[in-house]
């Protein structure tokens, strides 16, 4: 097969704003998200996949070649098509919270916690995300406030306990960010109480936002199934889509497990099930040039 490999324009995804992965199987001591992902690469060049830095617009899969524009330009047809392009992580909204991002504000504290050792931060959710960021920030933060708009937690018992028992962390409940303090930095964040509408300003230098994930399925809207959220629908123990030739592997229809093991797993089974499928059904003499895509 002649694997191409559609980067998009942030190879690597989510890891590549992590620092240390440790629950990689294979590296002992650890290894930084961006080299995992820069290996993840050479290793599929080395077994002859073309990766470009490109971006998958637009999509017609109603029929085979499988149609991808690709950066508005360029049209590569393919046999079959993997859909890895993941999820981002949801931000609350706020006027002052994109500009301050990296300077303050945050969606990962795996990748920033360390940066506010002896100081006071926020966390904004309910669910497990949440309780996990918060819990890690209290190696660094003299304080942790969780920040939820109601009076009841989302997440795992486990880990609501172990939050709520924690000396580190406080809990303002009913309670949402209205904005971000703060010129250069975050120097605090408004808040609003909804029950009682009473504003108050709570002195944070970092707010870190747990509030879930936006799978990037946006350009696949239409073609295949999706759940409410819009997640991809796969198969059950398969990669399978709703679209015969087309599959789905990693965060993208995953909102679980979501850790670069279960998704590198999911994506050898999409590998797999798309050899499979080449295999059982016939390619025209005229396509066998055609590109089998994953979509990164
Ligand atoms: P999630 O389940 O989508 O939860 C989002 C949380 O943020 C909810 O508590 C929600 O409040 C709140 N929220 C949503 N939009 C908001 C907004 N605009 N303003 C303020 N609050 C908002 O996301 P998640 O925590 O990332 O979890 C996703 C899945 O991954 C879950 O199945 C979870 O169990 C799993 N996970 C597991 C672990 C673990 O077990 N270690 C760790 C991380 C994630 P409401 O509760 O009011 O809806």
């Amino acid at each position: 097969m002649t694997p191409l490999v559609l980067q998009g324009p942030e190879p690597g995804g989510q890891l590549l704003t992590t620092t240390d992965v440790e629950n990689y199987p294979g590296f002992t001591e650890g290894i930084l998200g961006p080299e995992l992902m820069q290996r993840f690469a050479d290793q599929a060049a080395r077994f002859g996949a073309e990766l470009r830095y490109r971006n998958v617009t637009a999509v017609d899969i109603a029929q085979r070649p499988f149609r991808l524009l690709v950066d508005d330009d360029d049209v590569v047809l393919a046999d079959a098509v993997i859909i890895t392009t993941g999820a981002s992580a949801k931000y609350i909204g706020l006027t002052n919270e994109q500009r301050l991002v990296g300077r303050g504000v945050s969606a990962c504290a795996t990748c920033d916690g360390p940066f506010f050792r002896e100081q006071e931060v926020a966390v904004v959710g309910g669910d497990d995300a949440a309780m996990e960021e918060a819990l890690f920030l209290t190696r660094f933060a003299t304080q942790v406030y969780v920040i939820h708009r109601r009076d009841a937690l989302r997440a795992s018992q486990i880990m609501q306990d172990r939050a709520l028992a924690h000396p580190k962390i406080t809990f303002v409940w009913n309670t949402v960010v209205e904005e971000v303090l703060g010129k250069d930095a975050v120097e605090g964040l408004g808040l609003r109480d909804v029950q009682t509408d009473d504003r108050s300003i709570l002195p944070v230098r970092g707010l870190f936002v747990a509030i879930g994930h936006q799978p990037n399925t946006a350009v696949f809207q239409g073609w295949l199934e999706m759940d409410e959220r819009g997640y991809i629908r796969t198969q059950p123990g398969s990669t399978h889509t709703s679209v015969a030739g087309v599959f789905a592997a990693g965060d993208v229809q995953d909102y679980v497990y979501r850790q670069a093991v279960t998704a590198a797993g999911n994506g050898a089974m999409a590998a797999i099930d798309a050899e499979r499928w080449l295999a059982h059904h016939s390619v025209p003499a005229a396509l066998q040039m055609d590109a089998l895509v994953e979509a990164v």
